[in-house]
């Protein structure tokens, strides 16, 4: 187990910067998932934690060590890939044998060890068939004991379950999430499926254009976005987004929508005084739909545009006056399609963000 740390990393490729200067550390022993949309640099920072790829700048340590020059079979990690990369001229048994041949460990050292990692994977039936033979969740698992075979100080994962159906996904989750805390290996875990991290992570990550946009919790990043990026990244569906007016009454700042009057506490005010618009933002969760304003709520007069039935739950998607709003609700709620409604919240779930930097104005 080790601590991973970057220091000023950045990476280009030609004209394209795939990472800005990033510092980060991952903590010895925990569950770090890296999230992103496609192409934010995600994969590139794991191919710079692995030694695949080197940095164009910036430093790599593995504890105290420097391993920003050394390559990948030189830092002592484990490694599984997306597509799982098993060798498919050999068998399961030798795939995870593999890297304790290389390390010329004798035959029947391997042997233990490839069936000490079987039985902790579930797999010891399927030793002796070729990856061809194995679903895609069995395949997964091979590669997990390959990467975990040489007991390695760090398990580096890039989006290794998003080969599999949804529900196999959600079953391997709390697995590997279990395997993990066992195990206490330091984890690095790439994702873009924001549920899969908030899910596993005992720290977030979340990273867009190159740039580290929050490190927090699930809880921190949920509940207190820094920016719009992450607020609107985060949580199925999305937080929803209002642009409204910066008004003044008497000392007060408030925001205005419609004929929606939201006036924050002092420190947010301020914040706001010298804006000419703020960007009011709130999770679909913490809205509740009625005919009549709800009694110390903030409210937003909307029609209803469509109601779609989950089965566990609605996602009613309103307008507020040109604005796209969705609320989840019981699955009782299903207001007429073009009724005029009201959207309630509680004024301590909205945040307010600057329309300029983006920035959470708390
Ligand atoms: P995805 O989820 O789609 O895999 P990602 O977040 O992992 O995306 P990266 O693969 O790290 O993103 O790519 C970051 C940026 O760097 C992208 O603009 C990509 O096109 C570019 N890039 C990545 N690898 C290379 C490469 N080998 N050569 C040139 N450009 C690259």
């Amino acid at each position: 187990m080790v601590e991973v740390r970057l220091v000023e990393v950045s990476k280009r490729f030609g004209s394209v910067e795939a990472l800005k200067n990033v510092t980060l550390t991952f903590e010895d022993g925990a569950f770090t998932a890296l999230l992103g949309p496609s192409g934010s640099g995600k994969t590139t920072l794991l191919y710079i934690i692995a030694g695949i790829y080197k940095p164009t700048s910036g430093k790599v340590y593995f504890g105290e060590r420097d391993v920003t020059n050394l390559p990948p079979n030189k830092r002592n990690i484990g490694l599984v890939f997306q597509n799982y990369a098993l060798y498919p001229h050999m068998t399961v048994y030798e795939n995870i044998a593999f890297p304790l041949r290389l390390r010329k460990l004798p035959p029947s050292k391997i042997d233990e060890k490839v069936r000490e990692v079987a039985k902790l994977l579930h797999i010891e039936e399927l030793l002796d068939r070729y990856p061809s033979q194995l679903s895609g969740g069995q395949q997964q698992r091979v590669a997990m004991a390959r990467a975990l075979v040489k007991e390695p100080d760090v398990l580096l994962l890039d989006e290794p379950l998003s080969n599999l159906d949804a529900l196999l996904r959600v079953k391997i989750r709390a697995e590997l999430k279990r395997l993990q805390k066992d195990l206490g290996i330091t984890t690095i875990y790439v994702t873009h499926d924001q549920a899969e991290a908030l899910a596993m992570a005992d720290t977030v990550v979340v990273i867009d254009r190159g740039v580290v946009q929050q490190i927090g919790s699930p809880d921190e990043i949920y509940n207190n976005p820094r920016n719009l990026f992450v607020a609107t990244f985060i949580g199925s569906p999305p937080a929803n987004i209002i642009t409204a007016k910066v008004v003044k009454r008497g000392k007060e700042v408030c925001a205005a929508v419609g004929n929606t009057l939201i006036c924050p506490d002092y420190k947010i005010g301020v914040r706001m005084a010298n804006l000419e618009e703020v960007v009011i933002a709130f999770r679909p969760e913490h809205a509740e739909i009625s005919e009549a304003p709800l009694e110390g709520m903030v409210s937003f007069e909307a029609e209803v545009y469509a109601v779609e039935t989950l089965g566990r739950e609605n996602i009613v998607t309103l307008v507020v006056g040109a604005t796209p709003v969705k609320v989840v609700t019981k699955p009782d709620v299903r207001p007429q399609l073009g009724s005029r409604v009201y959207i309630n919240v509680p004024i301590d779930k909205l945040k307010y963000f600057d329309p300029e930097t983006e920035l959470n104005l708390e």
